[in-house]
């Protein structure tokens, strides 16, 4: 065999008689210590790293050495410290991709939403999977906005469009109007309040308007009316 690899492995897929230490051992030892086991007949690695957690990794082309230190943050000693780390499972993650680098962008912010119906965790893997998708492909087009900012642009631009509502109160979530969605041209209509709002949501204006913007959900005198569902230049 020709082609070299290297991935993380789970527990499972390991030998019970395979002579490295368990996860279990390996939770007692200090951050940064390693184990390792050659197979020298197939000439693979396998290599368990305690990091925050303990981290089991196999490969058919890298060495384990030389060491190299990475900055963690430690819960205990409440400031950063540096942890000694195989220099090849960093090669892993600075190189992973495709597959690899999905499920851990994934498990950063999965739905932690539960059902009892049996579908929900493929349906809500689904709806991850996309919203993943879509955040590097928003990446790759112009920004380095954060996986959870995004997740949190989704979350507030779908309800208020599902939705509409125009508030007369006090405005106290004005700031809940995100620019995608104030600024999108689409769908701004007017409409009448039935009653006068206690203030315009244009900043700069001070009147009480009787209609509202039925798309962005607030208060707005007809001349401030542009000038708010504009973005300025
Ligand atoms: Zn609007
Ligand atoms: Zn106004």
């Amino acid at each position: 065999m020709n082609s070299g690899a290297t991935g993380t492995i789970r527990d499972n897929r390991i030998l019970k008689t395979c002579p490295i230490n368990s996860t279990n051992e390996m939770k007692k030892v200090p951050r940064g210590d390693t184990d390792v086991v050659v197979d020298n007949i197939h000439k693979i690695l396998l290599v368990r790293w305690k990091d925050n957690a303990v981290v089991s990794v196999v490969s058919n082309i890298s060495p384990v050495y030389p060491l190299e230190s990475v900055s963690r943050w430690s819960a205990k000693d409440k400031k950063k410290i540096s942890v000694s780390r195989p220099y090849f499972i960093g090669d892993y993650n600075r190189h992973m991709d495709g597959t690899d680098r999905m499920d851990q962008n994934i498990n950063c912010y999965r739905i932690s939403i539960r059902m009892k119906n049996w579908w929900w965790p493929t349906f809500s893997w689904v709806i991850d999977a996309t919203i993943q998708n879509c955040w590097l492909l928003h990446r790759a087009d112009e920004s380095n906005l954060p996986l959870l900012s995004f997740k949190r642009y989704i979350a507030w631009t779908y309800p208020p469009q599902a939705e509409p509502r125009v508030g007369i109160g006090r405005p106290r979530q004005s700031s809940r109007v995100i620019p995608d969605v104030r600024y999108d041209n689409n769908g701004h209509l007017v409409e009448p309040l039935g009653k006068q709002a206690w203030k315009c949501a244009l900043s700069s204006c001070k009147s009480r308007p009787s209609q509202g913007c039925m798309k962005c959900g607030v208060p707005l005198c007809v001349k401030c009316f542009v000038k708010y569902n504009r973005r300025a230049l």
